[in-house]
């Protein structure tokens, strides 16, 4: 049996992880891999995550099995966090291991309920999704997105194609902080792309991995709420590995708003696909994450612990672009300061982004992603200079 199977292509995230720990270079940069890091390169446990799993482990009794959806608490919690206060007769809700477990589960019950919708992405988009997605069979077409000149978003073109969307199909958008880019709608923009959708009979199907990292934790919810109030049926994977700080924990949530009276089917589907596919969801990072969601000083302590984790990534943007304006004499980076997230495009060629690997020692995704959380005070001018070295 397993001798018919393939070699697979290597994830090219996790390639760069191990070419970055197999460079021997004294000086090397990593800024590939999509996690938080401090000035100091560690991503740290927030302090918050410490104090409740101190208080978790004194008082925990037992492991046994949890719901089947989560725990109810952690629902509710996430619920509320993401869309505010409001929606518990609309919110049918599974836990889910991580984000992409959300979002897994979020394209099976897409195929479940209307095999052959079409699933838009956005162009480019996290290469996750259209690997799911066509690992699960379902049609996919992309939008455009990114605009290669101004590194901004191509609203435009964004816009025109989505005015191809039908009726029914279901449109993959990234909540806030977009992966790869960094570059964001506004959200009077948002507000013309729900119109747009809404019109079309759309189904947004969100995907919100960033929440707090872009402009404040309210503020980047904001454009799920608009859309939680403008359509009937709407699907949110949202995680908290980067938010929380516990990606190995494996923490997501999938919301499918819907109407009142069809609340018991969908979260009866929702608890089918858990069962199917894993069972009961894990636990203890949920956990965690409704005891510092429901205590009021954990809560207001992890929120000050995210806000200094937004606003470093903040400054540092703000440096870069001041540094490559320095370095290369010219306005062309400044769009650096106005992305927003983890995660930066800087338009370079592959070819320089090799170069910057070979002779720099500087590690990015091959389509130019930077992540900002890795560079520090040190390296932002070394960065600068070698991007003005290979693209000056
Ligand atoms: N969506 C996007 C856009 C992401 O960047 C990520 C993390 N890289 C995820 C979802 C899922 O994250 P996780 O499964 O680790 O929670």
């Amino acid at each position: 049996m397993l001798e018919t199977l393939n070699p697979q292509p290597q994830d090219k995230i996790l390639a760069l992880i191990a070419m970055f720990r197999d460079d021997p270079r004294d000086g090397k940069i990593d800024l590939g891999v999509g996690v938080y890091k401090d000035a100091t390169g560690l991503t740290p446990v927030m302090r918050a995550v410490k104090a409740a799993e101190k208080q978790l482990w004194e008082a925990e009794k037992t492991k046994t099995y949890t719901g089947l959806a989560g725990e109810p608490a952690y629902n509710a919690a996430m619920v509320g966090m993401i869309l505010g206060a409001g929606y518990a007769d609309r919110a049918a809700s599974v836990a889910t291991p991580g984000g992409t477990g959300a979002i897994r589960q979020a394209l099976e019950l897409i195929k479940m309920s209307a095999p052959g919708a079409m699933v838009w992405l956005s162009n480019p988009t996290w290469p996750n999704h259209p690997s799911i997605i066509k690992y699960l069979g379902m049609p996919m077409a992309e939008y455009r997105y990114f605009d290669a000149a101004t590194r901004g978003v191509d609203f435009a073109g964004l816009l025109e194609d989505l005015g191809r969307v039908k009726a029914g199909d279901a449109v993959l958008l990234h909540g806030c902080c977009h992966n790869p880019t960094g570059a964001n709608l506004t959200l009077a923009q948002w507000e013309q792309v729900v119109d747009l959708l809404a019109a079309k009979g759309a189904v947004p199907f969100v995907d919100l991995a960033y929440q707090g990292f872009g402009d404040g934790l309210e503020q980047d919810a904001a454009a799920t709420r608009l859309i939680a109030g403008k359509f009937p049926e709407v699907l949110i994977a949202a995680s908290c590995s980067k938010n929380f700080g516990i990606y190995r924990e494996r923490t997501g949530i999938l919301i499918a708003l819907t109407s009142p009276e069809r609340k018991a089917v969908v979260q009866g589907n929702l608890n089918f696909l858990n069962r199917q596919n894993y069972s009961f969801p894990p636990d203890h990072g949920a956990r965690l994450v409704t005891m510092i969601l429901e205590d009021d000083a954990l809560r207001a302590d992890w929120k000050a612990e995210l806000e200094e984790v937004r606003l470093n990534m903040l400054s540092l943007r703000q440096e870069l672009a001041a540094e490559l304006r320095k370095a290369t004499n010219s306005d062309r980076f400044d769009f650096v300061a106005t992305h927003r997230g983890m995660f930066s495009r800087l338009g370079l060629t592959e070819a320089q982004v090799n170069t910057l690997r070979e002779t720099h020692g500087i590690y990015m995704v091959g389509d130019s992603r930077i992540n900002i959380a890795g560079l520090n005070a040190k390296t932002v001018p070394i960065l600068a200079a070698a991007i003005a070295s290979v693209a000056g």
